[in-house]
């Protein structure tokens, strides 16, 4: 936990759960990328928390944006950046939503099939656009494989087709899958990355960029490698696969960058044994799966819960969030150990919350209002 926010959380009066982001931490970890992956330029992905005030510091630092959607575009620009640092990475978009980004004035598209590259040649005629090839997302604590991307031997002739639409093949793009634990997860999509390159130029055609994605981890509760080793394996393998003929990179962190810069308050609403002699405790907080803590499901992530009796003896409990809704159980298959002296009304810390939960938080379910974020 960082000083400022744990001032804020003394001074707070306010009640219910909240997330608090500590803009200090997100300005370190940028300059940690900027340092890890000196040759490749920052594209945040702003799903990870698009907070007005995160959008608007790192337009101060200099990095270029990542978005999915229009409503992410018109954010990105209200927060200052010009449209000429914005790539619109999502490969599923409606015609009139790259219309609409158009008109705001992206002209850099990701695709991943013919279909998609009909309809930014005819949305945004003459844009570059970045072919998106399905990648191994082994190691990774969240994947998000099979959804996106063709197979890379697919790639040079969606590539080929754009060009003949009036496109211009601006490079590729591949995701390892977010929470990456293996900092050698990137070569093989380099390796297809490269052989595309290749096939390319045979065609004429000129790739210039690779969008390396996102990937890089948050520190939970497990080890993770440093961001140094990420950078280190990653010019490795554009070495090995590219020769002294390295293209230009982008990199798309949303995790690495604002994960470890927040921190959830929460309250313990009920300690429950369902027998007398019952080992293992159902503790409940006042948030859940529904308001904040979606990647608990399949206990992907497993967040650090502090208590203020962290000294106490330590016995293990499922923790479940408060709505009526079975699926709203966060951690049960690998109880979590908490002091046995927690008690009903304690606060609980939830530690590197800052991505994919204030925006993951249900409009309000159940009548549990969203999560309240404060960045500071
Ligand atoms: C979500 C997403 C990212 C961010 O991934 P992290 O693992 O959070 O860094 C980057 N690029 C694309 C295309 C994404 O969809």
């Amino acid at each position: 936990m960082t000083a400022r926010i744990r001032e804020f959380l003394k001074r707070r009066v306010d009640e219910g759960p909240c997330l608090v982001v500590d803009l200090d931490v997100v300005r370190d970890n940028y300059n940690s990328f900027a340092k890890a992956l000196p040759d490749s330029k920052v594209f945040y992905a702003i799903k990870a928390n698009p907070a007005p005030e995160i959008l608007k510091l790192l337009v101060e630092l200099g990095a270029c944006f990542d978005v999915a959607s229009v409503g992410e575009t018109e954010a990105v620009l209200a927060a200052g950046a010009t449209p000429d640092r914005i790539s619109y990475g999502n490969p599923i978009k409606k015609e009139s939503e790259i219309a609409a980004a158009y008109r705001l004035g992206v002209t850099l598209f990701a695709f991943d099939c013919e279909a998609e590259a009909e309809k930014i040649a005819r949305a945004a005629p003459g844009s570059r656009v970045i072919c998106r090839i399905h990648c191994d997302n082994a190691g990774a604590d969240w994947p998000l494989s099979r959804k996106f991307g063709c197979e890379p031997a697919y790639a040079a002739d969606i590539l080929e087709f754009a060009h003949r639409q009036g496109l211009v093949p601006h490079g590729i793009s591949f995701h390892v899958g977010s929470q990456q634990n293996n900092v050698a997860a990137w070569d093989r999509a380099l390796a297809s990355t490269a052989a595309i390159f290749r096939t390319c130029a045979e065609r004429g055609i000129n790739l210039s960029m690779v969008n390396l994605g996102g990937g890089f981890p948050a520190k939970y509760i497990r080890k993770t490698p440093k961001l140094e080793s990420y950078g280190k394996a990653i010019f490795r393998s554009l070495r090995k696969h590219f020769g002294n003929a390295i293209p230009n990179t982008i990199i798309e962190p949303g995790r690495g960058l604002v994960g470890n810069a927040g921190m959830i308050e929460a309250e313990v609403v009920l300690i429950a044994r369902r027998t007398r002699e019952d080992e293992v405790r159902w503790v409940y907080l006042d948030i859940g799966k529904f308001h904040g803590l979606a990647e608990t499901i399949d206990e992907s992530i497993r967040y650090p819960i502090k208590t203020p009796k962290d000294r106490d003896e330590m016995a293990p409990c499922i923790v479940a969030g408060p709505t009526c809704d079975s699926v709203d159980v966060l951690y049960e298959k690998t109880p979590y150990p908490l002091p046995v002296s927690l008690a009903i009304g304690d606060k609980v810390l939830i530690e590197a919350a800052g991505a994919y939960t204030a925006t993951y938080s249900s409009v309000g379910f159940n009548g549990f209002p969203p999560l309240r974020q404060y960045v500071i």
